[in-house]
């Protein structure tokens, strides 16, 4: 029986994308480190039937989180900061918008709050806003940097200043990888008396030793930066931990009690939780814990050796490739990859059709439509490679491959069709949807260039129609 069921698992396992070894470029962060997996596994096993609700009854709970809340102080210059380990990058920084909207409400703020933020910012603060009902003030970034200017943030900031609860900044932004200007405008916020939060889900457990494994210094981004209150840190990112662990720190006690929600109002027991959750699984807590505890500080360093040199490679090849260029200044392992708009058209290589025949060759590229920006120009279409400690024994595989397949899609015509001429009709999701489950490949290409030509929330009802059509039961 039990062979029975575990030989169904690897059956549907065989239809994932390889999590181990180097040919997903995002989404998975592989140390290339068995052992790492293994004592993730004995913690989590070990913390299986616990329920992470309540601290009182299971104190290791609240042992294990305090050791990584210690560990994030150090690594993060906070000594005295404090904060929770939560299931992820978005829950953590959903509950910095909570804990600011809340701030900003105790302070008899008006109107509808607002968060100040640039483009570039995670869709985890859209998210926030949709269901803690904020509004968003995006401010663009431009599009040779990647950067917001921060006079720009000071201004939107400005133009209501008694309606902004929080101010975000990524350390460093998802989409291209480079650091916002984390220094001006914290103090900008800390003067104006507003939160500033630094939204470093994916830089947080790789910038801190950035400088000490060989790359280059890095700007002061965390709460060694006057004004800067809360933190979102991914330790199942380049924390190296199983999915479903993020730490998420505050600078100011006020901040870190508003995200609490407690309820003594019900015939039931009195209720506090610290996260969103009720009832929570500490097994992801126990693994970042245990595979934090197995690197320390020195592991975490050598780790970050590997992804220096292998973003330091994938940065000197895309460099000698005509017609691509890197978008602005990455400080970390992300790269952003889009059209020479220098070169002639001839030239040229498309980032998506690039993307398409990268993935001919074994490596899996993730795809980023243009934006529109508001009153400012629209951010290209980008390829975006998120470099990782094993990525380094795969260069000899992988530096080719980014060559040769800039070869074979140069020039024009090579850029993916959105299926739609005049007359053609949107293709249907959930036609898209069967045909993916029948094992067709998805045309990422397609659906990303069909983002670009749709309004964007026609093509957001459109992706929520093909995620439920894909994933009902069959
Ligand atoms: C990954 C990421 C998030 C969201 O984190 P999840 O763990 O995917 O929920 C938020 N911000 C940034 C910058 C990220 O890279």
């Amino acid at each position: 029986m039990r062979e029975e069921i575990m030989a169904r698992l690897t059956a549907y396992r065989a239809h994932d994308a390889p999590t181990h070894g180097g040919r997903v470029l995002s989404y998975v962060y592989d140390s290339g480190r068995p052992e790492l997996d293994e004592i993730a596994a004995a913690a989590a096993r070990e913390l299986q039937a616990v329920n992470g609700l309540d601290p009182t009854t299971f104190p290791s709970v609240a042992l294990l989180e305090g050791d990584l809340i210690r560990f994030g102080r150090e690594m993060l210059h906070g000594p005295e900061v404090t904060g929770s380990v939560t299931s992820g990058g978005t829950e953590s920084c959903l509950l910095a918008v909570l804990a600011a909207r809340e701030r900003w409400r105790g302070r008899d703020g008006q109107g509808r709050p607002r968060i100040v933020l640039p483009t570039s910012a995670h869709a985890a603060f859209h998210k926030a806003a949709h269901l803690f009902g904020l509004d968003l003030t995006l401010v663009p970034v431009d599009v040779g940097s990647g950067r917001p200017d921060s006079a720009e943030i000071v201004a939107a900031i400005e133009a209501d200043l008694s309606t902004v609860a929080l101010v975000v900044v990524s350390a460093p932004s998802y989409p291209h990888g480079v650091l916002d200007p984390v220094g001006e405008v914290a103090a900008a916020a800390q003067e104006r008396g507003i939160p500033c939060h630094v939204d470093a889900c994916i830089g947080g457990l790789v910038l801190p030793w950035w400088e000490a494994a060989g790359g280059d210094a890095v700007p002061a981004w965390d709460f060694s930066v006057a004004g800067v209150s809360s933190i979102s840190a991914d330790l199942h990112k380049f924390g190296f931990a199983p999915k479903g662990s993020s730490l998420l720190l505050f600078a100011e006690p006020e901040l870190d009690r508003a995200r609490y929600f407690a309820l003594t109002d019900w015939p039931g027991y009195p209720v506090v939780n610290a996260t969103l959750l009720g009832s929570r699984s500490a097994t992801s807590l126990a693994a970042a814990w245990a595979v934090a505890q197995d690197l320390g500080v020195e592991g975490y360093v050598e780790l970050t050796a590997q992804t220096v040199r292998a973003t330091r490679s994938v940065l000197e090849t895309v460099a000698q490739i005509e017609g691509l260029r890197v978008i602005g200044e990455p400080v970390g392992p992300l790269v952003a990859v889009a059209s020479d708009e220098a070169v002639a058209p001839v030239s040229r290589v498309d980032p998506h059709a690039w993307a398409s025949a990268v993935g001919r060759r074994g490596f899996v590229l993730q795809g980023q439509p243009g934006h529109p920006q508001r009153d400012a120009p629209a951010v290209p279409r980008s390829t975006h490679l998120t470099l990782t400690p094993v990525t380094e024994s795969m260069l000899d595989d992988l530096l080719p491959a980014l060559v040769e397949a800039a070869d074979e899609v140069r020039g024009p015509g090579a850029e993916p069709a959105t299926g739609r001429g005049e007359e053609s009709p949107i293709p249907d999701p959930e036609a898209l949807a069967e045909a993916a489950r029948a094992g067709g490949d998805l045309d990422l290409a397609a659906v990303l260039a069909l983002i670009e030509a749709l309004p964007r929330e026609h093509s957001a009802r459109l992706l929520s129609t093909f995620l439920a059509a894909f994933t009902a039961p069959r």
